[in-house]
C-alpha cells in the first residue's frame, strides 16, 4: 500500500501538501492526536493501577506513598506542554520528509525484511546511548537540571501521567534523537511506526509505579541485561542512578545502577524510604 502512495508524489500533490494551510491542518490534527493518545493511555494505566487494582495490585507498588491529587495535575499540565512540542517537530518532520531531505524510503523491497528488522534493533541501541548521554548530561550540569530536567524529577514517585511529564526545552532533546535517524538512516515508515509504539509503551511502562514482569522473569538472563520499570523509578526517587531507557549495559559500565531486588517484602522494598 505505502508503494503505492508513491504514485501521488506528484510536483502539484506535493507543492498542495506543503502549503501553509496544509502544514497547520498536519499540526492541528498531530496535536488533537497527541492529547488523545496520552490522555487516554496514562488515564487507563491509572484507573486500573491506582483505582480498579488499588487494593490487591498495591502489595507490587515499588513506592508506599500514593500521589494528591496536586502532582497529578503537575504531571499532566508539564505533558501537555510536550503534546504541544511533539506536534511541533511532527510537522517539521513531515515538511522536511516531503521535501525530499530525509532518508525515509517507501518500497520495503529496496532493501529487504531483514533490513527492516535490523534497523529497529539499530535504533534502539542507538536511542538507549543518545538518550544515556543527554540525561546524565541533564543531570550532571547543574544549570541544565535546575532549568530544565528538574520538571521531570517533580515527581519523586512518579504515576503513568509523568511519562511525558518535561520542560519544553527537555522535551525537544528527548525527541531529538528522531530528525538524527530520520536524517541519517534508511528508514522504512513500518520500522519508524514500531519503533515509536515501542518508545511509548517502554517510557509509560517506567512510570506505571509498578513491576509488569512476572517474578521469574526478574531472574532470568535477558532481564540481566534490559531495564525494568523498578530501575527508573529509582531513577525517580534517588535520582543519580539509573539513566539508561531500555538496557543496563551503560549504566552497569559507568557504575550508574542502582537495584532493589523486587523480590523483596514489600516493606523492604518501599524505595521511598531507602537511603541513596
Ligand atoms: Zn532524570
Ligand atoms: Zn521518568
Amino acid at each position: 500500500m505505502l508503494s503505492e502512495l508513491r504514485q501521488f508524489y506528484t510536483p502539484e500533490n506535493i507543492a498542495l501538501a506543503l502549503s501553509p494551510w496544509a502544514l497547520v491542518l498536519i499540526g492541528f490534527v498531530s496535536l488533537i492526536t497527541n492529547f488523545g493518545k496520552y490522555l487516554t493511555w496514562s488515564s487507563v494505566l491509572y484507573w486500573w493501577f491506582y483505582v480498579r487494582q488499588k487494593d490487591g495490585a498495591a502489595t507490587k507498588k515499588f513506592q508506599r506513598a500514593w500521589p494528591d491529587r496536586r502532582q497529578i495535575e503537575n504531571e499532566i499540565r508539564w505533558s501537555l506542554k510536550s503534546c504541544v512540542v511533539f506536534s511541533v517537530m511532527t510537522v517539521v518532520i513531515y515538511y522536511c520528509a516531503l521535501k525530499g531531505w530525509t532518508s525515509i524510503y517507501l518500497n520495503v523491497a529496496d532493501r529487504g525484511w531483514g533490513y527492516l528488522c535490523l534497523s529497529i534493533v539499530l535504533m534502539l541501541f542507538l536511542h538507549d546511548i543518545y538518550f544515556y548521554v543527554t540525561h546524565i548530561f541533564s543531570h550532571r550540569i547543574s544549570w541544565i537540571f535546575r532549568k530544565f530536567h528538574r520538571i521531570h524529577h517533580q515527581s519523586g514517585n512518579p504515576t503513568p501521567f509523568a511519562d511525558i511529564m518535561f520542560h519544553p526545552v527537555d522535551a525537544v532533546v528527548h525527541v531529538g534523537f528522531i530528525p538524527l535517524f530520520l536524517f541519517t538512516l534508511p528508514l522504512h515508515p513500518i520500522a519508524i511506526g514500531l519503533f515509536v509504539t515501542l518508545v511509548l509503551v517502554v517510557n509509560a511502562l517506567g512510570h506505571i509505579g509498578y513491576e509488569m514482569f512476572p517474578r521469574f522473569f526478574n531472574h532470568s538472563l535477558i532481564v540481566h541485561w534490559i531495564n525494568r520499570a523498578s530501575l527508573h523509578n529509582i531513577h525517580h526517587s534517588h535520582v543519580h542512578y539509573n539513566f539508561g531507557l531500555y538496557f543496563r549495559f551503560l549504566d552497569r559500565l559507568f557504575k550508574t545502577e542502582k537495584v532493589l531486588d523486587v523480590d523483596l517484602p514489600k516493606s523492604d522494598l518501599d524505595v521511598s524510604r531507602t537511603a541513596s
